[in-house]
């Protein structure tokens, strides 16, 4: 494919929000700009069937982090990102959920910004929403919690996460990219004051059709995780929120299969 035409003032990012996974959870914004992309930068996470609103022609170049492949490094997306931007492509940097929760959307608005790249950034529904949506779960209701709380269970340098700060904070607790850290996380949790009878679940692939899902409580998740072999990406939700999980819920548009 060729590369895209020069042109003055022309060129610009959007972040594209792609939203949990099931495709007919994108904005019609993301749609509208999508359309618009000469490049696509794909994260791993995004639903390939988001693709479908591409525009003929357009280039799209998966910088996925998993799945086999060698990591595309934040940096050299991000140098892609100006390259094309600069030789005046619509570029369109599309991501799971949202671009700004752990999406690393904003060191990307930063580079963009620092390079006088013009940018937009198009917002998408997070995971740490949706996925407890689609058992029926909301991450916040009066009479269980005051809020929510949304932490990555895998830092940059793997700090701990302030476990007592979080177990007093009387809000649900959704945790990113928990998998591979459940162990210590839970037993952070416990020993900082939560009962091990708290609710909490787990949510793998969530609104996909191969989501798969597992309600349990702070002191058995662990165990239960490992027997049931779920794995990333998946949401943890830990609060009395998760007691309203509705297991038998389907969703009432399956769409993916349609996709
Ligand atoms: N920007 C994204 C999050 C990126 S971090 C957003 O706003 O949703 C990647 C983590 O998001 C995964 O490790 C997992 O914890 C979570 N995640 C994303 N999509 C998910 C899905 N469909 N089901 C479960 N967890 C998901």
């Amino acid at each position: 494919m060729s590369e895209p035409t020069a042109g003055k003032n022309r060129g610009k990012v959007f972040l594209i929000g792609a939203g949990p996974g099931d495709p007919d959870l994108l904005t019609l914004k993301a749609v509208k700009a999508l359309a618009q992309c000469d490049v696509l930068l794909v994260d791993e996470l995004v639903n390939p069937a988001v693709l479908q609103h591409a525009r003929a022609g357009a280039r799209i170049i998966p910088v996925g982090k998993r799945g086999g492949c060698k990591s595309t490094p934040q940096a050299f997306i991000e140098r892609m990102m100006l390259r094309f931007a600069r030789a005046g492509a619509i570029v369109g940097r599309v991501k799971g959920g949202d671009p700004f929760v752990f999406g690393r959307g904003g060191e990307e608005m930063l580079t963009l910004r620092r390079a006088g790249v013009a940018l937009d950034i198009i917002p998408g529904i997070t995971a740490g929403c949706a996925v407890p949506s689609a058992l029926q779960i909301p991450v916040t209701h009066r009479d269980f919690s005051r809020g929510v709380t949304f932490v990555t269970g895998h830092s940059k340098n793997d700090a701990p996460l302030n476990y007592a700060a979080l177990a007093n904070s009387d809000t649900t607790l959704v945790i990113y990219m928990g998998v591979a850290n459940l162990g210590p996380i839970t037993a952070g949790f416990l020993a900082a004051g939560m009962h091990a009878t708290t609710p909490a679940c787990i949510i793998q692939n969530g609104t996909r059709d191969h989501q798969r899902h597992l309600v349990s409580t702070l002191g058995s998740i662990v165990a239960e995780t490992d027997t049931a072999k779920i794995g990333s990406p998946a949401i943890v939700v830990i609060g009395e929120v998760v007691s309203l999980a509705n297991e038998e819920c389907l969703p009432l548009f399956a769409t993916e299969a349609a996709a």
